[in-house]
């Protein structure tokens, strides 16, 4: 079905509202959530994340070795989050029993004796925090006279069966949202879940830490919607993570490869693929406060009024740097093939590359260290087979992100004097004129970001 329109109502304008963990931590922040929703009656599909808190008890019990107690102990944090939205409900009674089978098998999984080695369990018990929510948040919206209803969006959003960071089945969730969800968004307002998903047969997946942003992108895109807001705890998109610095300002435009690169370069208000929809179907992105609705946001859109230089700058934390070096290289052909290959068979994913005469340099991301052991583990023994490997990490990518970097002169004179103190480990540009990246120590990332934005923007 290509045609929008459904029981004579236009849907051309359809709005998809997406919101994050502390805008539905509780009652208060949900009233917020469901006021917004009610002043545009162009939303018609809402897509939340767990209550702020509750993946990462989840994560805990799903990732921890715990004693029995410890996981009861988590439970009882969980259910305590879930019950004072609950509690402030006018008709608790509308959805405490759903609550309570939530908790009752989420306690199950969380119990069950493989939950800390079967990826199928985890993503199942890791569904429960945005079930809950959008359980609850389904009511908060019916009681200001929203005629809202919560819906399972694993009946739609069909990935692999890649536990844990599932690809979306981009066919099959057309084909579901248009089924199932188009026909009664006229009358309906569904209230659904961020983050899970269902592969062929069924089974619970999650699309990754901060999915619910691609979600929302992801149903935008199948049903056509022209808007995706996705409203979170800042005024939009800032020129650096507000966290960082308190210069930061908020951006009033962006296009969608700026978004994408600072997404990817470890902006956290977006998740990486939340571009990747929007860009294909060309669908506004809107990002906001929903503590703050009038204080506007950021709109992200193809083409922007203003196209400076650079237009922000991101950190990604955590990163490791890999230095392969062999005296034979100006001889042997096929080294990099060699080395990439190994990289390739571990299933590794390097970011950045540099290459000397004699040696390659790389990036690649280093959660909680687990790159490190797994390089450890397997991957230097066959590297050192042909050459001498150096493995560093404590690192952190910095980035300078903007569409015309490469055209204006004088801009990379400005970027070095800005970090001229600091150590620079490795620099990448030109591949990607879209991006210049700083790989710094950890300890030094923050003031290069500052100093970086301080020459700037400031
Ligand atoms: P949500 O739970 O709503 O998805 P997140 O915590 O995932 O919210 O994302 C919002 C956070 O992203 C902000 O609180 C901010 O600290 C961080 N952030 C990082 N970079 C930026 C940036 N460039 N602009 C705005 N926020 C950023
Ligand atoms: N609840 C999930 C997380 O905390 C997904 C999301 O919030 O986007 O990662
Ligand atoms: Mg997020």
């Amino acid at each position: 079905m290509s045609d929008k329109t459904v029981s004579n109502v236009d849907l051309t304008s359809l709005n998809v509202a997406k919101f994050g963990g502390t805008s539905v931590a509780n009652f208060a922040s949900m009233q917020n959530c469901a006021n917004i929703i009610k002043n545009n009656s162009n939303t018609r599909v809402v897509v939340v994340s767990a209550s702020a808190g509750v993946t990462n008890l989840l994560v805990d019990i799903a990732h921890t070795a715990m004693s029995k107690d410890q996981i009861k102990q988590k439970l009882t944090e969980i259910k305590a989050i879930q019950y004072a939205i609950l509690n402030d409900l006018e008709t608790p009674e509308n959805v405490a029993d759903k609550l309570e089978q939530l908790l009752t098998s989420l306690a199950d999984l969380a119990l069950h004796e493989e939950i800390n080695h079967r990826a199928d369990l985890k993503d199942a018990l890791l569904s429960h925090g945005e079930r809950m929510s959008s359980l609850l948040f389904s009511q908060v919206l019916q009681q200001i006279g929203v005629s809202a209803e919560n819906f399972d969006v694993r009946n739609v959003l069909k990935t692999d069966s890649q536990f844990g960071k599932a690809t979306p089945d981009l066919e099959a969730i057309k084909q579901n949202a248009e089924q199932l969800m188009l026909p009664s968004l006229t009358s309906t307002v569904f209230v659904t879940q961020g983050f899970i998903g269902s592969d062929a047969q069924g089974v619970t997946t999650t699309l990754g830490r901060g999915g619910s942003d691609f979600t929302a992108a992801l149903i935008a895109e199948a049903l056509g919607a022209s808007t995706c807001e996705i409203w979170t705890d800042v005024i939009g998109v800032y020129t650096t993570d507000p966290r960082i610095t308190s210069a930061a300002r908020p951006l009033p435009e962006l296009s969608f490869e700026e978004a994408a690169e600072m997404a990817t370069f470890g902006a956290k208000v977006l998740h990486p693929a939340t571009m990747e929809p929007a860009l294909r179907q060309d669908i506004k992105v809107f990002v906001g406060s929903s503590r703050e609705p009038e204080k506007g946001g950021t709109w992200i859109v193809r083409d922007c009024e203003t196209e400076p230089a650079y237009r922000a700058i991101t950190r990604r934390k955590e990163q490791v740097m890999v230095t392969v070096k062999t005296p034979k290289m100006m001889y042997a052909q096929g080294f990099l093939q060699k080395v990439f290959t190994i990289i390739a068979k571990h299933k590794l994913s390097v970011d950045l590359v540099t290459t000397s005469e004699i040696s390659v340099a790389f990036t690649l991301d280093n959660p909680a260290n687990s790159v490190v052991e797994q390089l450890n583990r397997a991957t230097l023994d066959e590297l050192r087979e042909f050459c001498e490997v150096l493995v560093e990490d404590n690192y952190d990518l910095v980035t300078v992100v903007g569409n015309n970097m490469h055209s204006e002169a004088g801009v990379s004179n400005r970027i070095f004097n800005a970090v001229a103190e600091y150590n620079l480990r490795m620099i990448c540009y030109g591949a990607n004129p879209h991006n210049l990246s700083l790989l710094v120590s950890a300890q030094a990332s923050s003031d290069v970001v500052c100093s970086l934005h301080k020459a700037l923007f400031e």
